[in-house]
């Protein structure tokens, strides 16, 4: 019987299972190995590690996770998770089980892109979907923006004072024309046709409609949506938001004693959304481990 066990080793999980074996609790760390930003070369705006690869992050804090003797780290989905405070067990993809009096989901979130041919193979590498995390690197630069929504307005906002030239391309279909006019009342440029398809030559991101070919550094995606990466959710009967994430409180805790959350997954429900980020994740993280040290040390 694990003291806790986490369930996911991003940001949120790694910073869990840190907080935790530095407070000497026996502690499992599951990864199933499906990370957010897998395809993403260089991670920015997290302090310290501006630029490092994603997964040297990650390999550098399982090593660090070594020091610590109550936290045991292994790479395996969780299929199922049952029971209650202080007594559940947790299914594991290889048929085994393992048992704990408290559970961090840290499964994250996947994205899913607009059906656009050449898109998955681009992202995290020429398309994003975060300024914060990407938008810099594009300074004045051409870039395009995948949707003609109210997503593009929002993300135009943000990118204009940092990108040259910015495009805006139907997906599906041609953009409404609302949303064009209002766009180009903002000076942004919108394609007439929607997108067949994206490539990168090497050099830049060609984008191929019907009407020609338009040549940009890189795509930000308007069009795409998040679903929770793991069942637990539904599973457990977690109160989730409109938004699609676990609703948490201000401890980290779910609608179920003795489940938390963290990272990318949960949120509290004073935010219309969650504040995806490597730093935000890991301190969501450190807090729910932090909240559930607490409880533990009240019971002995
Ligand atoms: C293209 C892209 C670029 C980004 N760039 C940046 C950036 O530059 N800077 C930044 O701060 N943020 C960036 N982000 C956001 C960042 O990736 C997320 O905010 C962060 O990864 C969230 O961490 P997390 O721990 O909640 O989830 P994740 O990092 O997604 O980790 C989820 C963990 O859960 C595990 N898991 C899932 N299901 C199971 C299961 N059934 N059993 C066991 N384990 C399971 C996975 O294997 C993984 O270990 C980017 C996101 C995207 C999509």
């Amino acid at each position: 019987m694990y003291d806790v066990i986490v369930i996911g080793a991003g940001p949120a999980g790694l910073q869990a299972a840190l907080s935790l074996g530095r407070m000497h609790r026996s502690t499992l760390l599951l990864d199933s190995g499906e990370y957010r930003n897998g395809p993403v070369a260089h991670m920015h705006n997290v302090i310290g590690n501006d630029g490092t690869p994603p997964a040297d992050f990650r390999a550098k804090a399982r090593a660090q996770l070594g020091a610590y003797a109550d936290v045991r780290v292994r790479d395996v989905a969780v299929e199922r998770i049952e029971g209650e405070v202080d007594d559940f067990t947790v299914a594991l993809a290889d048929g085994t089980s393992e048992r704990a009096r408290r559970i961090v989901l840290a499964t994250g979130v996947a994205d899913d892109l607009p059906a656009v041919p050449g898109l998955d193979a681009l992202w995290g590498r020429r398309a994003f979907t975060c300024p914060f995390c990407d938008g810099h690197e594009f300074s004045d630069a051409s870039i395009g923006i995948l949707g003609a929504s109210d997503r593009t307005a929002h993300l135009i906002g943000m990118l204009a004072p940092i990108v040259g030239e910015i495009t805006v391309f139907g997906v599906g279909e041609a953009p409404d024309p609302a949303v064009v006019g209002q766009l180009e009342r903002a000076s942004v440029r919108v394609h007439p046709v929607p997108v067949e398809r994206v490539e990168d030559d090497g050099v830049q991101v060609v984008v191929r409609t019907a009407d020609g070919d338009i040549a940009v550094a890189g795509l930000f995606v308007a069009a795409g949506s998040i679903r929770q990466r793991a069942p637990f959710a539904e599973q457990l009967g977690l109160q989730v938001l409109p938004s699609g994430a676990i609703e948490i409180d201000e401890f980290g805790r779910t609608s179920v004693p003795g489940v938390s959350a963290a990272g990318d997954l949960a949120h509290r429900a004073t935010l219309p959304g969650v504040v995806a980020s490597v730093v935000m994740a890991a301190a969501a993280g450190q807090m729910a481990a932090a909240v559930l040290v607490q409880e533990l040390a009240a019971e002995h």
